[in-house]
């Protein structure tokens, strides 16, 4: 549910049979995000809300609705332009190097360009989209090498430089963008 606050935009409400107490956080969106026990009235999350403002915002790094507004549109713009091109390039870099992986995935997470899964499922950054095609393209055998190593030893990045002999560089490179949005 999303409750309208004149101070903090729009503000999701997760009601949760798990949550035991009312807690709050800031949700990728940058919107305040509060989760409630199941049964919490809505009046009572408000209430709860007016009484911890000013703790919210001394605490929370809210943006504010028009930002939350304008990183929703980047979201769509991304998502659309990641999942016409993404899925593909990660086929093509599969097939071309002989690897399966069982799904791809796109995210929006802050902090990282990509995961695999021990399911073999690939996840993709949708930020991928906003940093050079070489640099895209070395996150994608990266994820791909992960397939067959699990972790950051030796014979992983063998096998990404391999497929990529820059991947040094490229690593160094992809610090200069934030996968958030
Ligand atoms: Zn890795």
């Amino acid at each position: 549910m999303i409750v309208k606050d004149k101070e903090f935009g729009e503000v999701i409400v997760r009601k949760s049979p798990l949550a035991r107490n009312i807690k709050f956080s800031v949700s990728t969106s940058g919107r305040l995000s509060m989760s409630v026990p199941k049964y919490t009235s809505n009046f009572l999350a408000k209430r709860f809300l007016e009484s911890n403002r000013k703790m919210i915002r001394e605490k929370l790094p809210i943006k504010n609705p028009e930002e939350q507004r304008a990183r929703d549109y980047r979201k769509k713009v991304l998502m659309k332009k990641a999942r016409e091109y993404l899925p593909y390039r990660l086929e093509y870099f599969a097939k071309l190097y002989g690897y399966k992986y069982e799904k791809c995935r796109l995210s929006h997470a802050n902090t990282r360009w990509g995961s695999c899964s021990s399911n073999r499922t690939i996840s993709l950054n949708i930020g991928l989209m906003k940093v050079p095609e070489k640099l895209r393209d070395y996150v994608i055998l990266h994820e791909l090498a992960h397939l067959n190593h699990m972790d950051h030893s030796k014979a992983f990045w063998a096998e990404v430089a391999e497929h990529d002999k820059n991947y040094k560089i490229h690593e160094k490179k992809l610090k200069q963008f934030n996968p958030g949005l």
